[in-house]
């Protein structure tokens, strides 16, 4: 092809065209900026700085590590009632020691430009309490689930992020996994037909002492572990539950549970006619694992609310199939999604909302418990 035939494919740029036999060619290159400069989505640099609140099993164990994974947020401060674990942590983590806090003097936190976030892993009946200090001292606020103690509580939060123009999200890791929001997918697409049944259980061990065996610090397995189930439910049929029954067990002879069920068992019914069957227990060995069962086939996700380790497989009358899906660390996807929102102020995928959907209905479980009627959840 003629350099005429290569300028018109597009192949040839015009300043090498117009160099013609015996010019000399510039050796050094042009004194001019490239047009095309390829900018990142987000400044690499910027990260969302967080100050971890209550450093607890769940904060040492699992969040301050998933740091490590996360592309968007750095732990910049730390909040404690105890100095030398904080101090410990804070040298492991790189934290400087000028940016640890404790409770009393939390509002402290409002004159740290290093924090823009706090993530609240404390009792669950503290976490409106220190939410709306953290709105207040203008901070956004990543909390950990269940949102709070009760309805009324989950409203004082949402309304708090409302007047301070923050972001306010519940930590429901597994929407941000990819084994249950590639269940979602399946069920949106309509991968076993039309939804008819959910079997969701999440059940532990717990021994005493711990913050889950307290009524004064909202414990109970419902909040704690049969949340998930719920959660599920809703994030599966991307319904509302319009009905709920409920039993619980409390057994006499254990001293663990003077204050709390030991197990609750619960059903929903949905809108389209799914009907939903949970249940929780805090007195028996591990076992987490929902069903989807569709008209034309089935899913199963086992361990489907732990940390790790998830195994899921559909059958659509051929068998079990196991589903290879790479996982990923869910607090950091959780935190990134967080950050995400908080620098590109987009909205948040399980924002205060979410929680207040799902404390709505763990309050009518508990009615029907009490009342051993089914409590109607519309309007
Ligand atoms: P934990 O008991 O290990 O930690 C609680 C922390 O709060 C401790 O550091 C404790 O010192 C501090 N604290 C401050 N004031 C307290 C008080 N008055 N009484 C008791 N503790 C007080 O509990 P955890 O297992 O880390 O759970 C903390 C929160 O995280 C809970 O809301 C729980 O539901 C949630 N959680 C979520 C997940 C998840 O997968 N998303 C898993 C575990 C726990």
């Amino acid at each position: 092809m003629t350099a005429a035939g290569l300028l018109g494919a597009g192949l040839l740029n015009v300043e090498t065209s117009l160099l013609k036999a015996g010019q000399e060619v510039p050796l050094a290159p042009p004194d001019k900026q490239p047009t095309d400069v390829k900018l990142p989505d987000l400044p690499p640099e910027r990260k969302v700085g967080i100050a971890i609140v209550g450093l607890g099993k769940l904060a040492i164990e699992e969040v301050l590590p998933a740091f490590a994974h996360s592309k968007l947020t750095r732990v910049n401060a730390l909040v404690s009632g105890h100095p030398d674990k904080a101090k410990r942590i804070a040298a492991a983590y790189g934290v400087e020691t000028k940016r640890i806090y404790d409770y009393e003097h939390f509002e402290r936190l409002a004159d740290d430009p290093s924090v823009d976030a706090v993530y609240i892993i404390l009792p669950n009946s503290m976490h409106a309490e220190y939410a709306i200090r953290a709105l207040k001292a203008g901070k956004h606020v990543l909390c950990e689930k269940p949102m709070a103690s009760n309805v009324s509580e989950c409203e004082q939060m949402i309304g708090a992020a409302k007047e301070a123009k923050k972001k306010l999200m519940i930590a429901y890791r597994l929407r941000y996994e990819p084994f249950n929001t590639s269940a979602i997918a399946l069920c949106r697409k309509r991968a076993f037909g039309e939804l008819k049944k959910i079997e969701a259980a999440n059940d532990q061990d717990v021994k005493a002492p711990n913050i889950r065996l307290s009524k004064a610090l909202a414990g109970g397995p419902v909040g704690d572990v049969g949340i998930y189930c719920l959660n599920a439910t809703r994030y599966l049929t991307g319904e509302e539950p319009i009905e709920v029954t409920a039993f619980a067990h409390q057994p006499k002879s254990d001293p663990r549970f003077r204050e709390v069920p030991e197990s609750v068992a619960f059903n929903l019914r949905f809108p389209t006619g799914v009907l939903a069957s949970c249940s929780c227990s805090f007195g028996t060995a591990e076992n987490r694992r929902f069903r989807v069962v569709g008209t034309s086939g089935h899913l199963t996700l086992d361990n489907a609310f732990g940390y790790r380790g998830q195994e899921m497989s559909i059958n659509l009358g051929d068998g079990p199939k196991q589903l290879a899906i790479t996982p990923a660390n869910h607090f950091a996807a959780e935190m990134d999604h967080f950050a995400e929102s908080v620098l590109q102020n987009t909205p948040v995928r399980t924002p205060g909302e979410e929680g207040l959907a799902d404390m709505r209905v763990i309050e009518a479980i508990a009615e029907s418990v009490r009342s051993g009627k089914t409590v109607s959840l519309k309007g």
